[in-house]
């Protein structure tokens, strides 16, 4: 059984090719939980050897190709754009928070061993991060605890929330020191169902709805001090944060008026504990979260294999400076994944 120290090994002294934090993968033949069990569940029907349709509500949600679950079609892009590693995790559609908890738990473990085994197939190329149900938190810290002590996952992907409740509700308290105690990444992730409906009528749930769940559940784990606590879980978001980072100054002068959390030290500095990915498609809005949460605490993303993905991988890095561009792009993902930070971080006064 693979032990979590492979993940450092795997990755220590790569110099060439960029590690891609962000991409996405699913069994095609993903057992249909909803057969079994109570909920709402995605289910996967082959049309064909090489595609695939994701099934939600009884209703298609997503054409899917190979690239989504074989190995082999995924290395043939990865080299065609120099990436040396992909870091795998779940489509956000299938974490399922908000569903009864058997079906969810049955449905994380079942991605999380075919996830091992696209990892087995070639360990030189791909890491993992599993999924967990999270309205279980004691189901959610097996798993945790499973996916990173015995398939040697770097950590999990989670929602920007779980169902009715914020990530920052005291239930999840046990699943965020699990994760520490771990050095787990968690990697947040909007999910389609959770977003504002007033962005999905509007046709902007993409554009819109995402970055702001996503600065949502951000700005709540560091207001109410979770982000702090869980010091040695690495904390990842989607999308360049989404709108964090434009909203830090805002969020810092909203605190000291409301004379909130005074004793935490400014939101904008607890920030800098968080990591995201570089999938902002603008390389301003990209220098911003650079700015904002350290050039050491910013991974290559690109949502590959999906429409929404950054073609080539990296192409926001071609204008940054070359330094900025193997932090990025290599070095800053080789430390995430290794459980190792390349700085200490001060929070408070
Ligand atoms: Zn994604």
């Amino acid at each position: 059984m693979a032990q979590p120290t492979v993940r450092s090994e795997r990755l220590a002294g790569l110099t060439q090719g960029m590690i891609d934090f962000h991409t996405h993968a699913i069994d095609p033949d993903l057992p249909d939980v909803g057969a079994a069990h109570a909920g709402c569940f995605p289910r996967v029907e082959r049309t064909g050897e090489r595609s695939a349709q994701i099934v939600l509500d009884d209703r298609p949600y997503r054409r899917i190709d190979d690239t989504c679950w074989s190995t082999a079609a995924r290395i043939c892009d990865m080299d065609r754009e120099g990436i040396a590693v992909q870091v795998l995790s779940p489509i956000p559609v299938t974490l399922c928070h908000e569903q009864p908890a058997p079906g969810a738990a049955e449905l994380a473990r079942a991605q999380n061993d075919f996830l091992a085994a696209m990892v087995a197939s070639a360990p030189h190329r791909f890491v993992a991060l599993g999924a967990v149900p999270m309205q279980d938190p004691a189901l959610a810290v097996a798993e945790l605890t499973r996916c990173v002590t015995e398939l040697g996952f770097v950590g999990v992907e989670i929602g920007t929330r779980i169902g009715e409740l914020e990530l920052t509700d005291a239930q999840f308290t046990p699943f965020f020191d699990a994760a520490s105690s771990l050095s787990a990444v968690i990697f947040i992730h909007p999910v389609d169902r959770d977003l504002d409906p007033r962005a999905t009528r509007l046709g902007l749930a993409f554009g819109l709805g995402m970055p702001t769940e996503t600065a949502a559940a951000a700005a709540a784990l560091l207001s109410a001090g979770v982000v702090q606590a869980a010091s040695a879980a690495r904390i990842v978001l989607a999308h360049g944060a989404g709108a964090l980072p434009a909203l830090l100054p805002r969020l810092d002068r909203g605190q000291h008026l409301t004379a909130a959390a005074e004793t935490g030290g400014p939101i904008s500095q607890a920030a800098r504990r968080l990591w995201c990915d570089s999938l902002t498609y603008d390389d301003a809005s990209l220098r911003l979260a650079v700015r904002r949460l350290g050039e050491d605490h910013v991974v290559l993303g690109t949502d590959y294999p999906f429409a929404a993905r950054e073609q080539p991988a990296g192409a926001v890095l071609a204008h940054l400076e070359p330094h900025l561009r193997q932090r990025i792009g290599t070095t800053n993902a080789c430390a995430l994944c290794a459980g190792r930070t390349t700085r200490t971080v001060t929070v408070g006064t």
